[in-house]
């Protein structure tokens, strides 16, 4: 995806996948320090880690408490959550004004994070379920620490009646991806029509909860878009230059195997 748009824009950068074991962190965090890199990326398990290593972390992936992207000026490192915006950007475009919107959110790890933090200054209320309990009422805590929104964090038992009262669904959790493409997070008795249903996972791009959604007349939304607006945000802070999106979102759909619809 990185690749194809950096192709299209003609810029002279090299986007690379680096294994880092969690020992070896430090020292390749040491190591992309060098002037020669614009920046990078960072995925599983690292993105909570990665904070203390940096110069400076941006005001919203320090609320978040994590980074995804890091932009190297000169041996300087800066981090920054893409993921949050992106997540608000593409959930916004699906669902409309999200002011006032009610939400539940299944999962209470990274993604969970960055959807919660993004919604925040939009959301009635905010509803975590996680199947440790501990994890989501420690994220609710969290907000409540930063912010004045009525949000709870609980065990997956509870979930049946938020979702009931809820606009939209968001699941961060990796329940349905492949190859486990026949599990879904949620049961399919709770969904109702009113819902906008969105997957953070991309691979496949119609989960199985995506199609329950569908079945009871959910609207839907996927994590490709997602995928793609925290990449496209990126870009633009590593070059300055605005991404491609349409040529990362074909890009990133043949490397899933979805060919270029
Ligand atoms: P993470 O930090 O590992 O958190 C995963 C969350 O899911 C945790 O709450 C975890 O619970 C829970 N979970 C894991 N397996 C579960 C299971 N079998 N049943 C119930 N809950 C389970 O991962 P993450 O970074 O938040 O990513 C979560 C998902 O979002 C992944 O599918 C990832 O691909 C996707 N994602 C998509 C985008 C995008 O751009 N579309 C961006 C980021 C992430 P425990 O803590 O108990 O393990």
């Amino acid at each position: 995806m990185q690749g194809a748009a950096i192709e299209s824009l003609g810029l002279d950068y090299r986007y690379e996948a680096i294994p880092v074991t969690p020992e070896g962190l430090g020292r390749a965090v040491a190591g992309l320090r060098d002037p020669s890199v614009a920046g990078f990326n960072v995925t599983i398990p690292y993105k909570g880690a990665i904070l203390p290593l940096l110069d400076e972390v941006d005001a919203t992936a320090r609320a978040v408490g994590a980074v995804n992207t890091v932009v190297n000026e000169g041996g300087r490192i800066k981090g920054y959550n893409t993921d949050s915006p992106a997540a608000v950007r593409a959930l916004g475009e699906a669902y409309g004004d999200l002011g006032g919107c009610r939400v539940v959110i299944f999962g209470a790890g990274g993604a969970a994070r960055a959807v919660a933090f993004g919604l925040v200054p939009k959301a009635r209320w905010i509803r975590i379920f996680a199947r440790d309990a501990a994890k989501a009422e420690n994220l609710a805590s969290d907000i409540r620490r930063q912010h004045d929104v009525d949000v709870l964090g609980a065990g997956l038992v509870g979930a049946q009646c938020s979702v009931g009262a809820a606009d939209i669904l968001v699941n961060a959790t990796p329940v349905g991806m492949s190859p486990n493409v026949g599990n879904s997070p949620v049961d399919a008795c709770i969904l109702h029509s009113s819902l906008l249903v969105f997957d953070l996972i991309y691979s496949p791009e119609r989960t199985r909860l995506l199609q329950d959604a569908e079945a009871v007349g959910a609207k839907t939304l996927g994590g490709l878009t997602m995928l793609v607006y925290q990449g496209a945000e990126a870009l633009r802070l590593w070059t300055g230059r605005r991404a491609p999106e349409d040529v990362m979102m074909g890009a990133a759909r043949r490397a899933l195997g979805g060919g270029t619809r």
